[in-house]
This record gives C-alpha cells, sequence and structure tokens, in this order.
C-alpha cells in the first residue's frame, strides 16, 4: 500500500472559503472572498461568450464523466469513492502532477521510476526535472514490431519492490506496439505480486482498438485491487489540443486515503498553476452527457481508427509496390502491425534527414511517422520517397 499513509495536505483558507461560500445557500450570503470580478447580480461576471473559473481540482462533471471513460461507468472503484480524480492541463501536466505527487507525498515508494525505450521524448526530462531517477529497459522488438514480453517481465522482476513502472495503456507513441489481454495480465499479477506501482499514461484512447477495449490493462489492474496513477488526456481522442483538458486520476484502497490524495493533489495544482482552464473540460462534459453527441464520438472515433488502418496497409502496400516485384529494403511489415497513431519506421536518422532535405517530407530522426498525415493524394509519393533514400543510402 503506498497511498495510506499519504497525509491531508495543509489547509488552503482560500480553497475552502470557495467551496464554503459555493456550498451556502442562505439568502444572505455575500462572497467577498475568491479575487474574482463579479457583476451586480453576485455572479462572476463573464466577458462576452466566455467563461472562465473552476474550483482549484477542476470540475467535478467533467472530472466524473472522464474517470468514466477510463474506468468504466459501473467501476466499482469509482462508485466507492476511492478514485483521486483533479483536472491537469492536460495530459502532459496530468503526468508532472502525478509524479510531483509521487515524489512530495507517498512517503513509503522507492523513487525510481522505470520507463520502457523507445518511448515518448517527453517522460525522461520531464521526471529529471523533478529530480526523481529513471531506470530505462527495452520493451520492443524491432524486428516483429511487438512488445517484447520477456524484457518486460524481466524489468518487472529484478526491480526493487515497490517500484513505479509507466505504462502506455494503448496506441504506444512511439512503437505503436501493444500488450495482448493475456499479457496484461500476466504483467498485472507480476506487478501487484511485488507491490510495483503502474503509472498508466493513455492519451490516445479510442484510436487503437475502441474506447472500452483501449481501457483494458487499466481495468484489469484496477479490477485486481491494485492502486495506480492515471495520466488521461482528450488532447487527441477530442481533438481539444490547444484547450489543454486533461484529468490525473489516483486510485487508492480506501475512500478515506483517496480523500487525502485529493488534498495533497489540491495543493499541488493550487501552487502550480492555480486551476486548470475551464473550456475545455465544458465541452468534454456536455459531449459527454449528451446521448446524442456521444454516439457521434464513437462513431467518428471508429472512422479514425478505419482510416488510421487503411493508411497503414496502404503505405506498407505501396513499399511493396513501388518496383513492381521488388519490395523496398527493410522490415515494413511492422507498419501494419501497430495501432494508433505512430510507426516506428525502420529509417536512420541519416534517412529521416534525407526525406526531409530532398523530398520535404518530415518525419521525427528515430523514423516516428505519424501515419494520419497520410493521404490518397501523398502516400505514393511518401512511399516513392522511401524508396529511393532507403536504396541510395
Ligand atoms: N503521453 C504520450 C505518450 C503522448 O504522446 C502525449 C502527447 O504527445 C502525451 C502523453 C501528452 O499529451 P497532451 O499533453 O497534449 O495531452
Amino acid at each position: 500500500m503506498f497511498f495510506q499513509d499519504v497525509k491531508q495536505g495543509p489547509p488552503d483558507p482560500m480553497y475552502h472559503l470557495k467551496v464554503a461560500a459555493d456550498q451556502d445557500t442562505n439568502i444572505n450570503k455575500v462572497d467577498l472572498g475568491v479575487g474574482v470580478y463579479r457583476n451586480e447580480k453576485g455572479q462572476y461576471h463573464e466577458l462576452g461568450v466566455l467563461k472562465a473559473y473552476e474550483i482549484t481540482t477542476g470540475s467535478p462533471e467533467f472530472l466524473q464523466k472522464a474517470s468514466q471513460v477510463i474506468f468504466g461507468k459501473d467501476s466499482e472503484f469509482l462508485n466507492n469513492g476511492q478514485i483521486a480524480s483533479v483536472q491537469t492541463i492536460s495530459g502532459t501536466g496530468a503526468i508532472h502532477i502525478g509524479a510531483l505527487f509521487l515524489r512530495n507525498s507517498v512517503p513509503n515508494l522507492n523513487k525510481s521510476i522505470y520507463v520502457g525505450t523507445p518511448t515518448w521524448g517527453n517522460y525522461v526530462p520531464m521526471f529529471n526535472l523533478l529530480g526523481l531517477e529513471v531506470q530505462t529497459y527495452n520493451y520492443y522488438d524491432k524486428e516483429t514490431g511487438e512488445v517484447e514480453f520477456a524484457s518486460l517481465l524481466a524489468a518487472v522482476r529484478t526491480a526493487p519492490k515497490g517500484s513505479t513502472f509507466v505504462l502506455q495503456a494503448c496506441c504506444n507513441n512511439p512503437t505503436a506496439s501493444e500488450l495482448t489481454e493475456q499479457q496484461w495480465r500476466t504483467l498485472a499479477e507480476e506487478m501487484t505480486s511485488r507491490g510495483h506501482l503502474p503509472f498508466f499514461d493513455i492519451a490516445y484512447q479510442g484510436l487503437g482498438r475502441g474506447l472500452d477495449e483501449d481501457a483494458y490493462g487499466v481495468r484489469h489492474f484496477a479490477s485486481l485491487g491494485s492502486e495506480m496513477i492515471v495520466a488521461q488526456s482528450f488532447a487527441k481522442n477530442l481533438g481539444l489540443y490547444g484547450e489543454r483538458v486533461g484529468a490525473l486520476h489516483v486510485v487508492a484502497s480506501t475512500k478515506e486515503a483517496a480523500a487525502a490524495v485529493k488534498d495533497q493533489l489540491r495543493c499541488m495544482i493550487r501552487w502550480e498553476f492555480s486551476s486548470s482552464p475551464a473550456y475545455g473540460s465544458r465541452l468534454v462534459d456536455l459531449i459527454l452527457s449528451d446521448p446524442e453527441s456521444q454516439a457521434k464520438w464513437h462513431v467518428e472515433l471508429r472512422e479514425i481508427r478505419e482510416r488510421l488502418e487503411r493508411n497503414r496497409q496502404k503505405l506498407f502496400h505501396q513499399l511493396a509496390n513501388v518496383h513492381k516485384h521488388e519490395q523496398t529494403p527493410g522490415n515494413w511489415h511492422i507498419i501494419k502491425r501497430g495501432q494508433g497513431l505512430f510507426s516506428l519506421l525502420p529509417l536512420t536518422p541519416t534517412q529521416c534527414e534525407a526525406l526531409k532535405r530532398d523530398y520535404h517530407i518530415y518525419v521525427a530522426p528515430n523514423g516516428r511517422m505519424n501515419i494520419s498525415g497520410l493521404r490518397e493524394s501523398n502516400i505514393n509519393y511518401v512511399a516513392q520517397s522511401i524508396d529511393t533514400v532507403v536504396r541510395s543510402s
């Protein structure tokens, strides 16, 4: 148990004052507390169409719906009050606050964080920024484009008891490799038996196999009663990049521990950025409150998944057919394997540079390609250019 000994944070008089004032229904109420301009009606003054003030921990309606997206409507933990959820500055903000919480508020935690590589370039600098020690291990098989499960298990088995493992729940960035459901179950068993803490990052839920399917790992760990941290983003699956809408969920083993965790998170947010932007979370809340909009969202996500899958197939076939019977040299079948937005192509940094310099094709230096950038009008050009660059280097 990690979160059982988390203490309440020092009280923030302004936070408690606002909560108390908001809850006060007395007709004589005069709220002179929070430093926001109010109008003659005593309401927060909204300029034009803008609405812009939330309590420190974010909109409760948004948080309830966001946690249902991850954990499912019938989640026992959610209904028992065992999940401390706060609104964050998108997924990056959720990871940051989650790591800050681990560093500052969890007394009995081994402070090393395990990150499988290759991975999203932000984890290591973000954790280092907070003075956390990052341990890396390989989890990816370049030949097959799949998870090298034995390496992942070896890292779990050799890490000191009570270590934190960052796990991308779906649509891995950059490898697109996925754990099978059986592998999630084995991993959960191995991790819980060693008292390790999963730190889930779920930035692409719905872009892989489906909203529920992409949360399989998280829900399975939860079903075993595992404490966990989940960093959630709505940047990609609702196209809210610029609005920075996300949430951090900490699953504790009791309702009381979750309340103390939430209080710690409130402090971190208050001291770092005071409160999260309101607009985007209201959009999420609107969509998730309306069955018709929700259904539309599901359809759009399905269309996105289908297009990504078609693009994977097409690029693979184009590369296979550039020179009729002579496939472009390289291990291109991995393109078809992955899920989500990315594919980690077998291209060297020099080849990626040549694609940019000579063909204006921009691929990350490690070969990571955003599959959604391929279109009917450019896919052949991309395949031809890759073919030329690969053959000439
Ligand atoms: N995690 C992964 C793996 C990502 O790829 C990203 C975005 O690129 C994030 C988290 C954070 O996304 P955001 O802060 O835009 O929600």
